[in-house]
């Protein structure tokens, strides 16, 4: 069978592709393919039985229509002009930024960003945007920081929330069918064709059918966000696709109580504080603040299990959650930070007996482990229910915990309560996006005929990019694209 594009993966980078090929009006024969189930069957039983069931072959959160964006809490970082920002920049996050800036000039970045927001807000985005109307207030909190080392990064943030984003990519999914994408669910790319550096289509495992078949094309996009991460590592290094080593986020997701972060939540909802704790000197940094949320967990390949954050638009819970990542940036001779990552997690992982593992921050001070007891008597409560307390600093690395601490206490010099002992961490939280595939301008690796979009090949790390990357993808490909 022949298709005149194919798509791996079905998250918002590759919903966003083929959204924009309909309105381009260039697609005929289009197929996406996800390992997967459509969005209206995608369920976590975490809120029913109390823990992470480990859904077999795939795991709900991450894997199906709309990929991870399903149970994201979505937040959009928006990056508007109007953010009233002085020198009317924006911000650009992920490897991605570096990529537009080299190919598009300021307005059409702001254009593409503009653009891409308006597709949310088409499909039931909320229209409101946080972090506008109290810039002064901001303002004062980031001169706070900055006497302490810390930039506090301030863009507006749309929310959509965990239950409104599953509504939304529901609808997506449905303006895709009624334009004749054609989609495939629950089957897996197990491998790619590609001879003398020209990519000719993709090798297939139906699940349910336990059925092999080959479907070809003459071109082929990568768009298999983190989950695909490890897997498509293992194709570059198969079919020698280019990449530079890129950095691995490794930390840990933190819970603490609304009213500690009460400020930044009201004026910011999410704050984003970047800093280079001594003595190291690495990139620290917040990451997916969840005001009144919850903290998640989700199974990657190999069975690790990561934990994440989201936050419901009406369901709140007493805590606010979010990641505290540090950049691994790894030097001759080591190059493999995906693996690095995953031993991390896997020791992790089996210290906390397959689950989460959680830890008071009053614990990790006194050097001890936290006990259930512990927990029960904590002041700030867990809304993962099924994390195991137990010691963190057995599985991360010393540099990781040090950075992870220092961090933690200079944040509350400007967040009174920052470091309060009572206070959880929950491990380990990593971010595979360090497989960073080397792309031209038209988004295509080495290989003839083969594009990689959004979080999987290191292009984005976030909704926003990665759905801005399928719309620029689609528009490439109209350029270049002749369908039968
Ligand atoms: C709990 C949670 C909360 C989040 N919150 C936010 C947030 O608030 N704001 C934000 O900006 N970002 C958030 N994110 C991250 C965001 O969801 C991702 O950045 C985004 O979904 C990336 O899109 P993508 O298209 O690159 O890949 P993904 O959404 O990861 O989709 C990739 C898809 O490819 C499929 N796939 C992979 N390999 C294969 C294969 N070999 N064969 C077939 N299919 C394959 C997977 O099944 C998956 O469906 C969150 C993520 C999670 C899990």
């Amino acid at each position: 069978m022949n298709y005149d594009l194919i798509v791996v993966g079905m998250g918002p980078s590759a919903v966003f592709l083929a959204y924009e090929l309909i309105q381009l009006n260039n697609y005929k024969n289009i197929l996406l393919i996800d390992q997967g189930k459509p969005v209206q069957e995608r369920f976590c039983p975490i809120e029913k039985i109390g823990k992470c069931a480990k859904c077999k072959p795939h795991c709900n959160i991450t894997c199906g229509f709309s990929g991870a964006g399903a149970f994201s809490d979505g937040k959009l970082n928006s990056y508007h002009l109007s953010s009233g920002n002085k020198d009317g920049s924006f911000y650009l996050g992920g490897n991605g930024a570096e990529y537009f800036r080299k190919y598009f000039n300021e307005q059409e970045i702001y254009d593409l960003l503009v653009y891409t927001d308006s597709v949310y807000l088409k499909f039931g985005a909320d229209e409101k945007l946080y972090g506008l109307e109290y810039r002064d207030k901001i303002k004062k909190i980031q001169d706070k920081a900055c006497k302490e080392g810390l930039n506090l990064i301030s863009y507006p943030i749309r929310h959509l929330g965990t239950e409104k984003a599953h509504v939304l990519y529901e609808k997506l999914e449905n303006y895709l069918k009624e334009h004749k994408i054609n989609m495939l669910f629950e089957t897996e790319v197990i491998d790619l064709i590609i001879n003398d550096g020209i990519v000719s289509g993709v090798k297939l495992h139906n699940i349910k059918e336990n059925t092999y078949y080959d479907l070809m094309s003459s071109k082929v996009v990568l768009a298999v966000g983190r989950k695909g991460a490890s897997w498509l590592s293992n194709m570059c290094k198969k079919y020698n696709i280019t990449t530079k080593i890129g950095s691995i986020d490794i930390g840990i997701r933190y819970e603490l109580p609304n009213k500690v972060m009460s400020k930044i939540n009201k004026y910011m909802y999410e704050g984003k504080f970047i800093g280079t704790p001594y003595p190291y000197g690495d990139k620290v940094r917040t990451f997916c603040q969840n005001p009144g949320g919850f903290v998640s967990s989700e199974v990657y390949d190999n069975s690790l299990t990561l934990v994440n954050g989201h936050s419901y638009k009406n369901k709140k819970s007493a805590n606010t959650n979010l990641a505290i990542l540090v950049s691994h940036n790894f030097t001759y001779p080591f190059d493999k930070p995906i693996e690095y990552g995953e031993n991390v997690a896997q020791n992790l992982n089996r210290l906390g007996g397959n689950s989460i593992m959680v830890q008071r921050l009053g614990d990790i001070y006194r050097g001890k482990r936290t006990w259930p007891n512990d927990l029960k008597n904590n002041s700030v409560k867990p809304t993962l229910k099924s994390a195991i307390p137990g010691d963190l600093t057995y599985g991360l690395g010393y540099r990781t915990m040090t950075d992870i601490l220092q961090f933690i206490r200079n944040v509350d010099k400007v967040v009174e309560g920052f470091a309060d002992p009572d206070n959880l961490l929950y491990g380990p939280e990593i971010k595979f996006y360090s497989n960073e595939i080397v792309l031209d301008k038209n988004l295509q690796t080495n290989i003839e005929g083969l594009y990689s979009i959004g979080d999987g090949g290191g292009l984005t790390t976030g909704l926003m990019m990665a759905s801005c990357s399928g719309i620029v993808m689609a528009r490439i490909l109209t350029k270049n694209m002749k369908c039968t």
